[in-house]
């Protein structure tokens, strides 16, 4: 046995985060020490929400859970792994089609670390359709979202689409 501490990356756009982020993420923490939850930025992906709003929604979302720490990043997960002395790379299951791109980022990222793991976790079935796609697609055509997601998402939806109550 080892005293040293078990640190998992879970890293994804958070565009923005919603509650099947944040149930992830806690799960994990009932498996790691720390989770080191990773806002990516992907020059060939267009966000709706700019690095830093991502970032800041994304550390108030976990701000009362001490064992989630919350960065941003760019380049290889793999790396980020490595730098931060990381055992697994998280990632959320919903259904069958998540399966395919999942299972080749894993063993790309395999190839690139052979350090570390990647862990799948099942999305509890209330989150199972829920995306951060369908999530701005609701609170741009004034659907119900607002129990899907962190109180500060629902502020900063209001503010981009200008909607109100
Ligand atoms: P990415 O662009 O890297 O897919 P996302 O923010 O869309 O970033 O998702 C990050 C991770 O969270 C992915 O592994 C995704 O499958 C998972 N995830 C997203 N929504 C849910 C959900 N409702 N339940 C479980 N996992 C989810």
């Amino acid at each position: 046995m080892t005293d040293k501490k078990r640190i998992a990356i879970y890293p994804g756009s958070f565009d923005p985060v919603t509650n099947g982020h944040v149930d992830i993420a806690q799960r994990a923490t009932n498996i790691f020490d720390q989770v080191i939850v990773a806002v990516s930025h992907n020059p060939n992906k267009d966000y709706l929400f700019t690095d830093e709003e991502r970032l800041m929604m994304t550390r108030e979302a976990f701000r009362d859970n001490g064992k989630i720490s919350v960065i941003n990043f760019s380049g290889l997960v793999a790396n980020l792994a490595r730098e931060k002395n990381a055992v697994a790379i998280v990632r959320g299951l919903r259904a069958v089609s998540d399966f395919e791109a999942e299972f080749q980022l894993a063993l790309m990222n395999r190839k690139m670390n052979r350090d570390v793991e990647t862990v799948f976790l099942m999305t509890s079935f209330r989150y199972v359709y829920l995306s951060s796609s369908i999530i701005k697609d609701a609170a741009q055509h004034h659907g119900k979202y607002e129990d899907l997601v962190p109180p500060i998402v629902i502020k900063m939806l209001k503010q981009k689409y200008q909607t109100q109550d």
